[in-house]
């Protein structure tokens, strides 16, 4: 799906430089890699505080950790997303309520949410999947009506923005804490495993702080109960490096979606994703399109016989894992499930690969 090698291959001397950088001056943990990285992602995308951790799910938890939540109280999620969300809600004793999301964008469906909210409601944590961010505004609204918090879960959003008259910034510092993963085939990703936690508020960033690294100020005593969680150097000085390239990785990305649009928007059997928004860009992390029902595992088992690698993000709703099973019944998730299909969108992928696949799906469906 990402062709990671001829990324490397293409910046192989300045990464190369840089991890024998970090070899030679020894500072593995906690080198200035890591706080040079840590400030030039704030710069990037407009945030007062980055702290690194060690990956995307650690960052979750530390998050919901420095929102000083109790036990039983409740956290709004998406049942159509990735596990780490309800796995560091469910971990701390909180409760994970499912909802649905919108059968157009993938996103948490904010009339579905207002229903779920009780007085045991603590934070809304919309995921921004495949690379758009949530509607933020009605989000904001309810937040403030209700004193919730808000966790973005931009793992998969990186470099992508929202601009409405009253909120915009880059996905992930829209609301009181955004989280990230620099796992290798994000947006922004590292050789390893990485994740990063965003916020405006000072409190919140010493907290966060103190969390992911043995909850100590000051070394040896220790306030809170924390964690060890921290961005590897190595991984640092190679994020600083992609950094420089994000924006063009996005715009590729959104190029490579529009491309797949023009090709397979006159196919009746694909629903294809919106690509232009008026107040919001896609990072297109993803390019998933959704298939008449019935047709995808043998869309997907064609393109593999032909040497197309596909994903399914994802096979089964939250809500329907054995691990956070609930009797919600949230029909959209449910359904997309049975119909998404991902396609190759790395900044990589050649026009030639990318006609050769738009018309292999043409050809499926024709027949
Ligand atoms: C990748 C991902 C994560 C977790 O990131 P890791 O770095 O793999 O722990 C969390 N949420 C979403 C939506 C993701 O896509």
């Amino acid at each position: 799906m990402v062709n990671l090698k001829a990324q490397y291959n293409r910046l192989k001397p300045e990464i190369d430089a840089a991890i024998q950088n970090v070899c030679q001056e020894g500072a593995f943990i906690k080198g200035r890699q890591v706080a040079q990285f840590e400030t030039n992602l704030a710069e990037k995308i407009g945030v007062k505080h980055v702290i690194g951790v060690a990956n995307g799910t650690d960052a979750l938890q530390i998050a919901l950790m420095a929102l000083d939540l109790e036990s039983g109280d409740e956290v709004i999620i998406p049942a159509f997303a990735y596990a780490a969300l309800p796995e560091a809600v469910l971990l701390l004793g909180l409760k994970p309520i499912f909802v649905d999301v919108n059968e157009n964008d993938f996103l948490i469906n904010i009339s579905d949410l207002e229903n779920k909210i009780t007085n045991r409601t603590r934070v809304i944590a919309p995921v921004h999947l495949f690379g758009l961010t949530a509607e933020m505004d009605a989000l904001v609204d309810i937040a403030q009506k209700h004193s919730l918090y808000i966790l973005e879960d931009a793992a998969q959003s990186m470099g992508s923005t929202y601009f409405s008259e009253r909120i915009f910034g880059s996905s992930g510092t829209l609301g009181d804490i955004g989280t990230t993963s620099f796992f290798p085939s994000k947006n922004l990703g590292c050789y390893g495993d990485g994740g990063a936690i965003f916020t405006n508020s000072d409190t919140l960033a010493a907290k966060v702080r103190m969390l992911a690294n043995h909850g100590q100020t000051q070394k040896y005593y220790h306030e809170v109960i924390g964690l060890n969680s921290r961005l590897d150097t190595i991984q640092a000085a190679i994020l600083n490096i992609k950094i420089r390239e994000l924006d063009e990785y996005i715009s590729r990305r959104v190029q490579i979606a529009a491309w797949y649009n023009e090709g397979l928007g006159n196919v009746k059997s694909i629903i294809i994703p919106q690509v232009k928004f008026k107040t919001r860009t896609h990072a297109f992390h993803q390019y998933t399109i959704i298939v008449e029902d019935g047709t995808r595992d043998q869309l997907k088992e064609f393109l593999t016989e032909n040497g197309v690698p596909t994903m399914i993000y994802y096979p089964l709703p939250l809500h329907k894992q054995k691990a956070y099973a609930t009797k919600d019944v949230l029909y959209v998730s449910e359904q997309l499930c049975h119909r998404v299909l991902s396609l190759p969108i790395c900044p990589e992928l050649t026009s030639e690969q990318q006609l050769y696949i738009i018309n292999k799906i043409q050809s499926f469906y024709k027949s």
